[in-house]
Order: structure tokens, then C-alpha cells, then sequence
């Protein structure tokens, strides 16, 4: 016999947790299915940690910036395991408050991992659940490569259980993860070498902002080597990691590698197979834009379907997808155009749109771009001085703003607003008859020439 639910959630993250409480509200009896603590990456391994750890990364920034504002503040030794206990036990707490959303809402879980056994009905040690709609939502794991001395690395979630600062840390990759960690690191007091397998950082950026990230790690001091693909790992007799390149150059004495080369989804536990739902050749499950699989009553959300990776693209997706089963809403769907990002990089960046090069090959002669690159105010008192750049790529005769990009202290928090103004379809006029904030980085969007 299996417990009959209306709804069963495989995976309690962002998504899960999203598309479950929505579908409570419409009064459906929703199962979710969680072997780990509440709130899935996010919470536990990602975003959370993440900013707290960027939070203490600007103070730091600031600490360095104290004495040129009056304050006899010195850059001083960093208590990384204070810090550590405190951010643990504040995610503790978030993992405490899901368990508790949960049950007012009256949805059950159940401890486990789920694997399929027939259509409509999972198994979690044994036991089986069914209901005529299953969502999967189990996301993604780091990926290792497979070299040899590979497991001498760690990854982000090896990097959030770290009780003491790395000295020198490795932290092989280019994307999100590989220069959030390594800025951050870098300010908290360790000596970073960012190790670089083609020539830029964030190459599915605008080539603007990468440009000039890789320029404000290096002023940070972070040594950033390009073309550098790593071939293996080995430790040396004094313990220090050693990475061999393919070109045969060794970077070496490092107390910490990090290994931030993107993500797999989390699917083999899940016997997909059993059922017969498709996944594509990176092991990401296929969904049509209604999130739905190739098999009736099946359905997928977040990290694990490899769109936009992102915690609010996992919630709005699980979301929708409740609506429109449990609410009649009809066609309801997200639409994953125009999703704005920010990487908690130092400086921060934010982003939405276009590229200015995908524009160009899209519209060609029909684009047009704005842009601006500055000192901002603060750093005129600082003898650090840190840039932002911004850019505004524009579209045909009545410029419609396409792409929005933008560098710079502040970027993480001046994105929102921006992209509501974009999904909207807002032109290059819109953006010149809104009177400017002054004095601000952001008034720079809205008067440029
Ligand atoms: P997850 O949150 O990963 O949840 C999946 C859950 O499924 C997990 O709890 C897992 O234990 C469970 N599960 C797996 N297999 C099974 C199974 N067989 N049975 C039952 N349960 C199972 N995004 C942002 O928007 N902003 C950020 O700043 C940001 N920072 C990040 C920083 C890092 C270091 C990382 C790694 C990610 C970051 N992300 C960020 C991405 C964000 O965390 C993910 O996009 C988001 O968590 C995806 O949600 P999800 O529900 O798809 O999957
Ligand atoms: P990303 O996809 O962002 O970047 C990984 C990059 O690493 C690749 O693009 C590739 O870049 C490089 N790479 C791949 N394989 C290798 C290899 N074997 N050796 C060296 N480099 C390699 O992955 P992340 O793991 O950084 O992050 C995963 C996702 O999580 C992100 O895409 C994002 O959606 C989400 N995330 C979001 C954050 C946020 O919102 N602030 C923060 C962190 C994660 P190249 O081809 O240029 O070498």
C-alpha cells in the first residue's frame, strides 16, 4: 500500500519548498520528500553563507578604508571561526523556520531520498508514495573533474564547513562560484590564485564586465592565470597542494584548492530510468516551457531542469507550476527572458539582457550602446580607488533598452529596480526623463550620453 498525496515534492530547496507551500494554499495534501536539512543549496550551501561571507568580505573592504574617513581602525586579524559558528547557527535557525512554514501549512516530510518505482509513485526506504503529480526538484551538486589527485580539492560546500582561513587557496574556475569565493577569501586575509582554463572570467558576461573584474581582482591582488587547465593535483612532503597544467607549468604550495567548475544535476539516485523520463546529454532533465517532462504527471523545477540556476528562477518556476495545476490558472508559466543576476563578486556586478555581442549579432547596425566608467564618490576619499562601469545596450529607432550591465560598488542592489524597468520594455528615453538620484553610482544609468 503507498500513502495517496495530491502533490509530492522530491528535493526541499528553494523550488521544492515553493511549488509545496503554494499548492497547500490551494488546499492540496502535499508531500515533501527531503533527505537533508530544509532549504536545499540555497540555504545550507549557497546564497546564504555566500553573502554573509561577502558581508564580512566588505567589511573588511571597509576596515581598509577607515582611515581615510577619520576612523583610527586598523585591518586586523579576522576571526574566521567566530564568524563560521555565528553564520551556522543563523542557518540553523532559517532551517528551523522552513520546518515550521511546513507544518503550519500542513504539509508532511518525509526524511529521505526519493527514487522512482512506477509512474505516479516514489519510494523512500522502502515505503512508496504516490499522487497524480510529482515535482523534481532535486538540484545540483559540485562537479569534480576526473583527474588524478582531484579529491585533495574541495568544493563550495567543502569551502562553507572550512573552520580556519586558507592561507593560499587555489580556487580553480571562472564562473559565479570560482570569483565569489575567491574575492571573498581574498579580502578575508588569504593569498588567492585563481586559476583560469581560457582567458577571462565570466566569459557568457558582457565582455565589459569581466574585463573589468579581472581588473579589480588583480588590484586586490588576486593572481588570476589564464589558458591554465589543470591535469591532476599532488601534495608535497610539507603538505601543500601542487596543481599540474596541461602545458606542464606547476602552481604550487597551496594549503586549499577549490574546485568551482560548475554543477551536475542531481538525478542518479532518482532511477529516472524506471520511468522513462528524458534527461539531455549533461543529465539535466528536459521540461516544455509548462515545466512538464516527456511523461504524464511528471514534472521538474530549478537547479535540476539546467536553466538559469538561480534561487528566485526555482521559486517562481515551482510557483507557477502550482498555480496553474492547483489553481486553474490556465497558461501559467515563467517566461525565463530578461531574468536579472548579480554576482557577489568585489565589486559586485549586475546584470540583465543581452550582451552587447549577442546583440550585435542578433540586430546588427540596429544596436546602440551607452556607456559609462567612473570613480564612485566614495573612493575619491580612499586611496583605493575601485572602478564601475556601466552599459546600456539599446535597440532601433526608439532604442529600447535590451541589455543592462553594470560594475561597481552598489551594482548588487541598483539591479532590481532596473530590471523591472526592463522587462517593461523601458526605452533609452524613459531612462533620460527620470530625474537622477544624486549623489549616486546609479544616476550614471539615467544620464547617459
Ligand atoms: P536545491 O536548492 O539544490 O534543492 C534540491 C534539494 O533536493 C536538496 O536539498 C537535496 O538534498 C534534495 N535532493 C536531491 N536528491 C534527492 C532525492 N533523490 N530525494 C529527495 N531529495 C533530494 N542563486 C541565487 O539566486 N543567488 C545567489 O547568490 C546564489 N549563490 C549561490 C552560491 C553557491 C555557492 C551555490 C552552490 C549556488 C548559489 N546559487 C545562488 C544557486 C542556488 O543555490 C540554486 O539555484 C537553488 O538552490 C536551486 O534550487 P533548487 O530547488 O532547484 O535546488
Ligand atoms: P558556472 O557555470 O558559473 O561556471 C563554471 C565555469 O567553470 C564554466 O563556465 C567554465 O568556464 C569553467 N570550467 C568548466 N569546467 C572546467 C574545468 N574542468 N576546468 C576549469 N574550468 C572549468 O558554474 P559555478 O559552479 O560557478 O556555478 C553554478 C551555477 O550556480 C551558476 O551558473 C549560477 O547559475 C549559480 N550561482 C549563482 C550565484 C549568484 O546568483 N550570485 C552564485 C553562485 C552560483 P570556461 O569555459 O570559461 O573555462
Amino acid at each position: 500500500m503507498s500513502d495517496a498525496y495530491d502533490l509530492i515534492l522530491i528535493g526541499g530547496g528553494s523550488g521544492g519548498l515553493a511549488c509545496a507551500q503554494r499548492a497547500a494554499q490551494y488546499g492540496q495534501r502535499v508531500l515533501v520528500i527531503e533527505p537533508k536539512p530544509l532549504g536545499g543549496t540555497c540555504v545550507n550551501v549557497g546564497c546564504v553563507p555566500k553573502k554573509v561571507m561577502w558581508n564580512a568580505a566588505c567589511v573588511a573592504h571597509a576596515i581598509e578604508d577607515a582611515g581615510e574617513y577619520g576612523f583610527a581602525a586598523t585591518p586586523g586579524a579576522h576571526d574566521w571561526n567566530a564568524l563560521k559558528l555565528r553564520r551556522d547557527a543563523y542557518i540553523s535557525r532559517l532551517n528551523g523556520i522552513y520546518e515550521k512554514n511546513l507544518e503550519k501549512r500542513g504539509i508532511v516530510w518525509v526524511r529521505g531520498l526519493a527514487e522512482f518505482h512506477k509512474p505516479n509513485t516514489v519510494m523512500v526506504d522502502g515505503h512508496e508514495y504516490s499522487a497524480p503529480a510529482i515535482v523534481i526538484a532535486s538540484g545540483g551538486q559540485p562537479q569534480v573533474p576526473d583527474v588524478p589527485g582531484a579529491q585533495l580539492g574541495i568544493t563550495s560546500d567543502g569551502f562553507f564547513a572550512l573552520d580556519q582561513l586558507p592561507q593560499r587557496v587555489a580556487v580553480v574556475g571562472s564562473g559565479y562560484i570560482a570569483v565569489e569565493l575567491g574575492c571573498t577569501l581574498q579580502a578575508l586575509g588569504a593569498q588567492v590564485c585563481l586559476v583560469v582554463r581560457k582567458d577571462y572570467v565570466l566569459r557568457d558576461f558582457d565582455s565589459m564586465l569581466s574585463q573589468a573584474l579581472m581588473t579589480e581582482m588583480k588590484a586586490d591582488h588576486i593572481d588570476i592565470v589564464t589558458h591554465a587547465a589543470v591535469t591532476g593535483i599532488t601534495l608535497d612532503s610539507q603538505g601543500k597542494r601542487h596543481l599540474k597544467l596541461t602545458d606542464s607549468r606547476d602552481l604550487g604550495g597551496f594549503d586549499c584548492v577549490i574546485w568551482a567548475v560548475g554543477r551536475v544535476p542531481c538525478t542518479p539516485d532518482l532511477h529516472l530510468d524506471r520511468v522513462g523520463v528524458t534527461t539531455n546529454q549533461q543529465g539535466f532533465i528536459v521540461t516544455d516551457p509548462f515545466q512538464a517532462t516527456n511523461v504524464a504527471g511528471i514534472y521538474a523545477i530549478g537547479d535540476v531542469t539546467g536553466r538559469e540556476a538561480l534561487t528566485p528562477v526555482a521559486i517562481a518556476a515551482g510557483r507557477r507550476l502550482s498555480d496553474r495545476l492547483f489553481d486553474g490558472q490556465v497558461g501559467r508559466h515563467l517566461n525565463y527572458d530578461l531574468i536579472p543576476t548579480v554576482v557577489f563578486s568585489h565589486p559586485p556586478i549586475g546584470t540583465i539582457g543581452l550582451t552587447e555581442a549577442a546583440a550585435r549579432q542578433l540586430h546588427g547596425d540596429e544596436v546602440k550602446v551607452y556607456h559609462s566608467g567612473f570613480v564612485p564618490m566614495y573612493h575619491a576619499m580612499t586611496a583605493r580607488k575601485r572602478r564601475a562601469e556601466m552599459k546600456l545596450v539599446c535597440v532601433g529607432k526608439d532604442e529600447k533598452i535590451v541589455g543592462l550591465h553594470v560594475i561597481g560598488a552598489g551594482a548588487d542592489e541598483m539591479l532590481q529596480g532596473f530590471a523591472v524597468a526592463v522587462k517593461m520594455g523601458a526605452r533609452k528615453v524613459d531612462f533620460d526623463d527620470t530625474v537622477a538620484i544624486h549623489p549616486t553610482s546609479a544616476e550614471e544609468l539615467v544620464t547617459m550620453r
